[in-house]
């Protein structure tokens, strides 16, 4: 799976949100996006899913242009996890992920969804949640759900709005770690995430927009001391260690002259 971003322009009204965005995507990569609030990591990850259309530019998914294929065809390519707002139609967790089959089901589910589901459920070790509604679940929880609901459409790429935000840490990993034992089988993710230093510790690619415009675009070596001053308007010191790659802000080390 190859994934082209060409020259993608949305506005929202008159407003530019994105502007001249490009980029590209191999299989089994990570992308992170960064970028302040109102940088357009939304809007560019709904751009991609086709949730929005780009007045500008072009989305080519192994060379075909996505406005040309149907919508069935996009969902088996790619799951959306959108950021979470904390509230769900009423329906239990077996449901919820069955939902990420929708794309494959003409009107009855076959033999085949109901493995997928039961797979993600084990995957996921929700198996004594199975039956429960997912607004009784913790956050952490509902978050795993809906992230299997996109790994039930078995996509080639995962797109998912601050998978981490309102999660602890531990859940934060969990859910970063699920997302990339995917693309240990060719699944590439793109994430919007604020946490620098797990951008650091999950990403093979970063893009950081400012403004609706990609900023800076590469591997790690984007969150430099440099980019994330000029973005953020924050000093940051990046800690190189044999653990990885840390960012920390120089008022937290409380040295304010270097
Ligand atoms: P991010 O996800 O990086 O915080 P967004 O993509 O949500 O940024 O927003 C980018 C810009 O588009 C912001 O200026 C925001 O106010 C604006 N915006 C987002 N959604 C809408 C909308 N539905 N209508 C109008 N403007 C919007
Ligand atoms: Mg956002």
């Amino acid at each position: 799976m190859k994934l082209e971003i060409k020259g993608i322009k949305f506005s929202y009204g008159s407003a530019p949100a994105l502007n001249n965005i490009s980029f590209r995507l191999e299989g089994g990569e990570v992308l992170t996006i960064v970028g302040p609030n109102g940088s357009g990591k939304s809007t560019l990850l709904k751009c991609i899913d086709r949730i929005l259309k780009p007045q500008r530019g072009c989305i080519m998914i192994d060379g075909k242009d996505i406005k040309g294929i149907g919508s069935e065809e996009v969902a088996r390519r790619m799951g959306y996890v959108p950021q979470s707002n904390g509230k769900s139609f009423p329906s239990t967790v077996f449901d919820t992920i069955l939902m990420g089959r929708k794309p494959y089901i003409r009107w009855a589910p076959a033999a085949k969804d109901l493995k997928v589901v039961s797979d993600v459920i084990g995957t996921l070790e929700l198996e004594e949640f199975a039956l429960r509604d997912i607004n009784e679940l913790s956050g952490g929880q509902r978050q795993k759900v809906i992230i299997g609901r996109a790994l039930a459409q078995e996509p080639k790429i995962l797109l998912l709005d601050e998978p981490t935000a309102n999660l602890d840490l531990k859940h934060q990993l969990e859910v970063l770690n699920l997302v990339k034992e995917q693309t240990r089988s060719g699944v590439s993710a793109i994430i919007a995430i604020h946490d620098l230093n797990l951008a650091l510790r999950y990403s093979d690619k970063v893009i950081m927009l400012n403004y609706g415009k990609v900023f800076a675009a590469g591997g790690l070596e984007v969150l430099n001391p440099e980019n994330i001053e000029a973005v953020y308007g924050i000093k940051v010191r990046v800690i190189n260690h044999s653990k990885g790659i840390f960012v920390i802000p120089e008022e937290f080390i409380g040295d304010k002259n270097s």
